[in-house]
C-alpha cells in the first residue's frame, strides 16, 4: 500500500489554489481587518472581512506572499468563512489547529482543506498552513471588541521589530 496517490491528489489541490486563489483583493468597505507573518518563512497576509449586524461573514478578501501553502491555505480559508458566523468561523480556526497539532479528522464541512493535513509530516511548515487561519481568528477577535481602527498583528511570537 502505498499513499502516492493521495499525496499527488493533495498536491494538486494545494496547487490549484496557490495558482488561482480564491478571494483574493481588497474589500471596499471590510469592518475587520489582521495582518499575519511568519517571518520564518517569509509568508505575509492581509486578511479583510465584512461582517454584518448578524455576525456572519458576508464577504472576504486577502492579500499575501510567501509559499505554496500558505498562500493555498489562505486560499482554502477564505471559501471556508464566507457565509459562516464569526463562531462558526472561530470554531473551524480550533479544529483547523487541532488537524495540524494533533493529526485530528476535521468534518466534512472542510471540504479540500483537508489537503493541508499531509502538512504536518513538516513541522516548520505548519506554521505556514497555521498563518491565515491565526489572521482569521485575529481579524475576528479585533472585530468582536469593537475598537476603534484594526491594528497590525504578527503571529511571530518572537516578535521583531515592530514597524
Ligand atoms: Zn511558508
Amino acid at each position: 500500500m502505498t499513499s502516492a496517490g493521495l499525496d499527488d491528489l493533495y498536491r494538486d489541490i494545494l496547487l490549484d489554489h496557490y495558482r488561482s486563489p480564491r478571494n483574493r483583493g481588497h474589500l471596499e468597505h471590510a469592518n475587520a481587518r489582521a495582518e499575519g507573518a511568519n517571518p520564518l518563512c517569509g509568508d505575509q497576509i492581509v486578511l479583510e472581512l465584512l461582517v454584518d449586524d448578524d455576525g456572519r461573514v458576508v464577504d472576504v478578501a486577502f492579500e499575501g506572499s510567501g509559499c505554496s501553502i500558505s498562500q493555498a491555505s489562505s486560499s482554502m480559508m477564505t471559501g471556508y468563512v464566507k457565509g459562516r458566523s464569526a463562531d462558526e468561523a472561530l470554531a473551524g480556526v480550533e479544529a483547523f489547529q487541532r488537524m495540524m497539532v494533533e493529526g485530528e479528522q476535521i468534518d466534512e464541512a472542510f471540504g479540500d482543506i483537508e489537503a493541508l493535513a499531509g502538512v504536518r509530516k513538516f513541522p516548520v511548515r505548519v506554521k505556514c498552513a497555521s498563518l491565515a487561519w491565526k489572521t482569521l481568528d485575529q481579524a475576528l477577535s479585533t472585530r468582536s471588541n469593537g475598537s476603534g481602527p484594526a491594528v497590525p498583528i504578527t503571529t511571530d511570537e518572537r516578535s521583531t521589530s515592530h514597524a
